[in-house]
């Protein structure tokens, strides 16, 4: 028979797969000896099951009967026993925290009956809060009532006694609210609440079962890519209370600063309170370090056992826990999410304190995280901030203020940047953050639901900030002198600094780019210094190489200082833009040899000018140039608009024979699919001067660099060859230029010739290829578009936006390489090519060279380096270093 049940006592924190994140922390932290109240945790096998069958499975009803009784055993009660319940909290926990998305259901077993019994035991006003609180979490969550309808009734009992907190309210308030809290639900679900203490318990591990298809939980495991088909654990725990009186309370702690990284303890706590109050952001926290005053005795049990935590985890942990009458309980605990700059000072912070090695420290960062470094940060110099808040999620946002979701989602579509303001946020906020630039609250903590949920996706997020005065309903907040922002004002915030400000707000690179650009650091910059080390034994482990896409001296110096080990694309159309472009319009317009030798002739010096600054930017280093690569028609007028423009002579009167012509040229090179038409090595082939001259314009600057007493290390790379006889004759031309410009240079050019792979055609005939060539590199973006037969120009914004959005892929092949499909023809190209040629070199210089996931791939599949734009030239080495460890 099938285990769908597991005491805590029998679970570990290895069993995430089948109790959950939170089951198995429980499980681990139970047998660690910590106070976590008894209970028990259903598997996500049984949520699967039950999602498939859409009911539960048959067993699971039995076991669930078994271990309440053990339970009940141990608690020396029943559930819901008329005279002294044993109450019970239901929570969701799949395997990867979910913040907010699932539901959770808090006094389960409080009845009409046993109502009376509790208020006997531990007070009227406690035992009528709890009752209220079941009706309303069950009537909202399990029944499906609209959650507005009892916070109103709520807001209309404080305004009817003339009150502001839920404190306020005394038992007979308590009480009237139970009663009208059950009307709205026989009103609004069609049925009452339920009093049988079972069926309640069973009723709420349905609703977390079918919480993981609800629709939140589904937009946040796409957007941070968490399979659909895991399911949830359902946790079923004893009650224990914080909200009995000043004693009491619950909150929620980090064994460090999960914003900063800053050593030391840190959370909220809410005195006399239950559940969910403090992610809430309902009421406002204390900090934890006041609990110090309220109960030493408790604090310093909490400080132990975060320590013994820390020590177990070797890692920052996140801890929920009540106090119940002076008695610390634990709730859960969890490694916690972290910013990124967090994570960096966090990692080497444990290094040093002896918990984890580098290696580990390496495996605790990403490049994702190193990328929101690198960010720029707002002028620290410009004017006062309207207000100030808590500085809840770090990274400086500008965008027009917004005040509902769904507006935030439309005007994000729309293309245009965002900023959320909430006077709070709840689960339902969760697109609209996630098409935010960033989110601002007037209420709640580092530790409310706006803050957890912005650190865990890296969107900047400003809370608290309480001098804001936010109107949802009117679309507008007013500051504290009145001034007002309504919607589509636009707004700036920074998450570092917790300020906001009116208008967009200059900003200044990030100190971790001004320190990869060679600058000093500022003395006590504990995050430029983390990352430093970091990197540092990232270079030390890796084995894949990390070279730049760069066109010009400037992007290759840059490159260098970042870390590059050479050029891995020098893109030369880019060098015929501007001025230039009208030298390749005199080549392509030539009408005989002549001209043509004349239009060449003129391009030479500028190319060999551009070479050897780049060899000299990277001297010592691999620069692999490409021929000139894009369809001539790129560096000429546009079709439609010469033709209207030599129309418009003809009709003046007056026309213009070098625009006519210039039109027949166009017409002439006009191609339907200009992408698979004439370009790349075919140019080599049909034009053969063009090639020609670059290639010599490469040997004459490799031995002026020479000559210059520099060490050049030029590599030329042929572009979109589908065959190895294309190559050949390219290959042998080449050859033989450069062979000219020794005798005439007094130097011998010896540069490597090598091949883009690009089309599904070279990959699977690289073998034969490779004959040819001295090293390949994958060209993954034209690779990708080829592969799939997606155009790359078009698709991400065309239909491959609904793709993502209906999760039919969880992230574009244009941005991470497709392994199925291009990763296969990846490995096949290499491993054919390394047996016709041992050795043989391997890059990549596509897109995804500087894709954190893909990285981690290629180095896996064996090649030697990848290529990418300078500015995520630290990414890839960070991220080939996390590949090797
Ligand atoms: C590629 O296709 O991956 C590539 C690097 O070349 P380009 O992007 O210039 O076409
Ligand atoms: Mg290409």
């Amino acid at each position: 028979m099938r285990r769908y049940v597991y005491d805590f006592a029998s679970g570990n924190k290895d069993m995430k797969d089948l109790l959950g994140g939170k089951g198995a922390n429980l499980a681990e932290m139970t047998n660690l000896g910590l106070p976590v109240p008894p209970g028990f945790t259903i598997t996500t096998e049984a949520c699967r099951a039950y999602i498939t069958s859409g009911s539960e499975p048959p067993e699971l009803r039995d076991q669930l009967v078994t271990h309440l009784k053990a339970l009940e055993e141990r608690m020396g009660r029943r559930l819901g026993q008329p005279d002294d319940p044993l109450l019970l909290s239901v929570r969701s926990g799949a395997k990867f925290s979910m913040p907010g998305m699932m539901d959770t259901i808090l006094n389960i077993g409080l009845n009409d009956a046993s109502v009376t019994a509790l208020a006997a035991r531990a007070g009227e006003r406690f035992a009528w809060d709890c009752y209220r609180r079941l009706i309303q979490m069950f009537g909202t969550t399990v029944l499906g009532v609209d959650g507005r309808l009892f916070e109103a009734a709520l807001d209309e009992a404080k305004r009817g006694k003339g009150v502001a907190g839920d404190l306020d309210l005394d038992a007979g308030d308590l009480w009237a609210l139970t009663t009208t809290f059950k009307g709205l639900i026989a009103e609004h679900a069609g049925r009452p609440m339920p009093q049988d203490p079972f069926e309640q318990l069973t009723l709420a591990v349905g609703a977390v079962f079918d919480s993981w298809t609800g629709e939140r939980a589904r937009i946040y495991r796409r957007q941070e890519h968490i399979p659909d088909d895991l399911g949830t654990a359902v946790n079923v725990m004893a009650m224990v209370f914080g909200n009995v009186g000043m004693d009491s309370g619950t909150g929620v702690a980090f064994t460090r600063d999960p914003g900063t990284g800053q050593a030391g303890v840190y959370g909220d706590y809410l005195p006399d309170a239950q559940g969910e109050d403090v992610v809430a952001g309902i009421r406002d926290t204390v900090p934890l370090q006041e609990l110090e005053n309220l109960d030493p005795r408790a604090y310093r049990e909490l400080l132990r056992i975060m320590r013994v935590l820390e020590q177990h985890y070797r890692d920052l942990c996140d801890i929920e826990f009540t106090i119940e009458r002076g008695k610390l309980w634990m709730l859960q605990t969890r490694v916690g999410k972290r910013t990124a700059a967090a994570a960096f000072r966090i990692a080497t912070q444990l290094v040093d304190e002896g918990l984890i090695n580098a290696d580990e420290a390496l495996r605790r960062v990403s490049g994702a995280q190193l990328m929101q470094l690198m960010f720029p940060r707002f002028d620290r110099t410009t004017a006062e901030p309207i207000a100030r808040g808590v500085s809840a999620s770090p990274g400086a946002a500008v965008g027009r203020a917004v005040f509902d979701s769904r507006t935030a989602v439309e005007r994000a579509r729309a293309g245009e940047k965002v900023i959320l303001v909430r006077r709070e946020t709840n689960p339902d906020d969760l697109a609209g953050m996630i098409a935010a630039e960033g989110v601002l609250t007037s209420h709640g903590g580092k530790t409310s639901h706006a803050a957890v949920v912005a650190r865990g996706m890296g969107r900047a997020c400003v809370c608290g900030a309480s001098a804001l005065e936010v109107d949802t309903d009117r679309k507008r907040f007013t500051t504290a002198d009145g001034t007002v922002v309504h919607e589509g004002d636009l707004i700036s915030i920074d998450g570092s600094g917790g300020q906001v400000h009116l208008g967009a707000v200059p900003v200044v690179p990030s100190p971790v780019v001004r320190y990869f650009d060679g600058e000093a650091a500022e003395p006590g910059d504990e995050l430029v210094a983390a990352v430093a080390r970091t990197m540092k034994h990232a270079d030390a482990v890796r084995r894949l190489g990390v070279r730049a896409n760069a066109d010009t001296a400037q992007d290759a110096e840059r490159a260098r200082r970042f870390g590059a080990e050479g050029i891995g694309l020098c893109r030369t159309e880019h060098m015929f833009l501007g001025d230039r472009r009208r030298l390749i319009e005199d080549l392509i317009l030539a009408e005989t040899p002549e001209g043509r030798r004349e239009a060449l002739d003129a391009l030479l010096p500028l190319q060999r000018q551009d070479f050897i600054e780049i060899l000299r930017a990277m001297d010592g280093l691999p620069v692999t140039i490409r021929l000139l690569d894009p369809p001539l028609h790129e560096f000429l007028p546009d079709l439609t608009d010469l033709a209207v423009q030599v129309a418009l002579d003809k009709e003046r009167g007056e026309p213009d024979e070098d625009r006519a012509r210039l039109l027949q040229a166009v017409r002439r090179l006009h191609e339907e699919n200009p992408m698979l038409g004439l370009r790349g090595v075919r140019l080599g082939l049909v034009i053969p001067d063009l090639f020609a001259m670059q290639v010599r314009a490469i040997g004459e600057a490799v031995a002026a660099r020479r000559a210059q007493g520099g060490d050049p290390r030029a590599q030329i790379m042929v572009p979109l060859v589908a065959d190895a006889a294309e190559l050949r004759v390219i290959v042998a031309r080449a050859r033989r230029i450069l062979a000219e410009v020794a005798p005439e240079t007094g130097a011998r050019a010896r540069c490597p010739i090598g091949t883009m792979i690009e089309l599904p055609r070279a990959a699977l005939t690289a073998g034969r290829i490779a004959e040819e060539a001295d090293f390949f590199s994958f060209g993954t973006n034209d690779l990708t578009q080829t592969t799939w037969g997606l155009s790359r120009d078009d698709a991400e914004s065309s239909f491959f936006a609904a793709y993502l959005d209906k999760g039919v892929f969880p992230v574009s092949p244009f941005e991470s390489v497709d392994r199925d499909g291009v990763g296969r023809l990846i490995e096949l190209a290499a491993l054919e090519g390394r047996t016709a040629r041992p050795g043989l070199e391997l890059g990549v210089c596509g897109e995804h060279g500087g894709d954190p996931d893909s990285v981690r791939w290629f180095h896996t599949a064996g090649l030697d380096y990848v290529s990418c734009s300078p500015f995520r030239v630290p990414v890839a080495r960070l991220e080939a270093g996390r590949a090797a460890v």
